[in-house]
């Protein structure tokens, strides 16, 4: 039998938990609610992650805009992620909740904005200034 300790991370409690794995059987003790159950028990079946980062924006105002995956991520893929993250380029302007690449790195989940970038004023005038 397997026995693992984690503090649960769900909310500022921080209990101190406690999964045995016996097989396919999974007990887990000092969680205060069930919340904090579930999330042990993904974190020792598959841990995930939601990955909150910037990326470049192209023609904003602004250099960076803040993202987030729309769900959470295992979190041997999240290498994978940034690096692609560290590569894209978003295309202002952009609201916030715009989905700006789909099914990041094969895992079926998207990544989004979370700011909005209005596109750079002085860069679209210089390009309909020669009329
Ligand atoms: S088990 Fe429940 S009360 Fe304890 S830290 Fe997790 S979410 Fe909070």
């Amino acid at each position: 039998m397997e026995k693992r300790e984690l503090t649960c991370i769900v909310c500022p409690v921080g209990c101190r938990v406690a999964v045995e794995i016996d097989g396919e059987e999974m007990r887990v003790s000092g969680n205060q609610c069930k919340r904090g159950e579930a999330y042990c028990r993904q974190e020792v079946s598959c841990p995930v992650r939601t990955v909150t980062s910037l990326v470049a924006v192209v023609g904003g105002e602004h250099p960076l805009c803040p993202v987030k995956t729309a769900q959470a991520v295992p979190k041997d893929r999240i290498p994978e992620v940034l690096a692609i993250l560290r590569s894209l380029r978003a295309q202002a302007p952009i609201a916030m909740g715009d989905v700006l690449l789909r099914d990041i790195a094969g895992t079926g989940i998207d990544l989004v904005a979370t700011a909005n970038r209005a596109a750079d004023a002085g860069s679209a005038v210089s390009e309909q200034a020669p009329v």
